[in-house]
């Protein structure tokens, strides 16, 4: 029987893992199928602390798991399928494969809602992204038009974040008033920067030709006229979705999906904790998430060392 169980290996996990590991609890770690998290999929890491050049994210997810390997953690590829938390041990299933465990540590993330758009698809990382505090500062977008697609809070935040860079910021929202707080919304069309763009979607990303974002075509929806806007960036905010549907019944989760932990990082399962992005749904970001996975693992030990004495 293994003493934790750790489902993910994104920041939060595998720092989960580093902790627990060093804790002598030899954790079983599972990559699900992207080994590493979503920092993997970026290039350049610019905001995590430690490296004033900044760091490939694939290779601080590299790094960060011989870190966890060093002191015992065991990575193993696999996802898991189901959990059993009403029994005890816990039982869970990686694919297939039944394994019983004292703990559990959540940590699988998030993914961002997408438009669904192949052009959207086609220039990710090429002027379309899902985050302005990761990518806004990047010379690409400096003193450029850029577009943020949504209307809620987050949108909001993206695009008061973007005036820092950009010369202009469209938001294009497909009602004629915004989704966010009151205030929030007051504050980001009170800036001379922010130039809103009602009842219109997004329906093409242009430039899929030159492999780089230069512009993108608007519908309104309301006169059904497509106009062509300039830019050089789409940061999408239209929402998250985290990755706990596998816990539904069991785990408390909010309206959202997010996991919402009774105290500290312990869910409303004794011995369940939960870590990163998919119980975040505020701050999203590596250095968060790992600090919530060093809480859980400690959170965790310290639940394992009460039951054990
Ligand atoms: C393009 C991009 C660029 C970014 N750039 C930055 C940046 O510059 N700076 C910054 O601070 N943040 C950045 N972020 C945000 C950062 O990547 C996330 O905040 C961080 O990865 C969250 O870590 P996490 O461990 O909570 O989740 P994730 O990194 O999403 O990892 C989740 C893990 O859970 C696993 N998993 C999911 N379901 C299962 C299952 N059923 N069984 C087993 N495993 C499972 C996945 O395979 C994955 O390993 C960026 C995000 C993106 C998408």
């Amino acid at each position: 029987m293994e003493k934790v169980v750790i489902i993910g290996t994104g920041c939060a996990g595998l720092t989960a893992a580093l902790y627990a590991a060093r804790a002598n609890l030899q954790p079983l770690v599972l990559t699900g199928t992207m080994p590493g998290g979503l920092l993997t999929t970026t290039s350049v890491v610019e905001n995590y602390p430690g490296f004033p050049e900044g760091i490939d994210g694939y290779e601080l997810m590299t790094r960060l798991q011989k870190q966890a390997e060093r002191f015992g953690a065991r990575v193993q590829f696999g996802t898991v399928e189901s959990v059993d938390l009403s029994r005890r041990p816990f039982a869970v299933s990686i694919d297939g494969d039944p394994v019983e465990t004292q703990t559990l540590i959540i940590a699988t993330g998030a993914g961002h809602r997408h438009l669904g758009l192949e052009s959207e698809h086609l220039l990710d990382k090429k002027g379309v992204t899902y985050c302005a505090t990761c990518d806004g500062a990047l010379p690409i977008f400096r003193n450029q038009p850029l577009v943020v697609v949504g209307g809620g809070d987050s949108a909001c935040e993206e695009a008061l974040y973007l005036t820092r860079f950009g010369s202009i910021v469209y938001l294009i929202h497909r009602r004629d008033q915004l989704r966010a707080s009151k205030i929030m919304a007051e504050r980001t069309l009170a800036h001379p920067k922010v130039k809103p763009v009602w009842d219109s979607v997004v329906t093409e990303i242009l430039d899929v030709r030159q492999d780089k974002v230069t512009g993108v075509r608007v519908k309104n929806l309301k006169t059904g006229q497509e106009t062509t806007l300039d830019c050089a960036g789409v940061f999408v905010a239209i929402g998250h979705v985290p990755n706990t549907a596998l816990f539904k019944g069991m785990i408390d989760l909010d309206d959202a999906g997010y996991v919402v932990p009774a105290k500290g990082t312990a869910t409303n399962v004794p011995g369940v904790f939960v870590a990163g992005d998919c119980s975040d749904r505020v701050y999203r970001q590596a250095i968060t998430a790992a600090g919530m996975g060093c809480a859980a693992a400690i959170d965790c030990e310290r639940y394992l060392a009460g039951l054990n004495q």
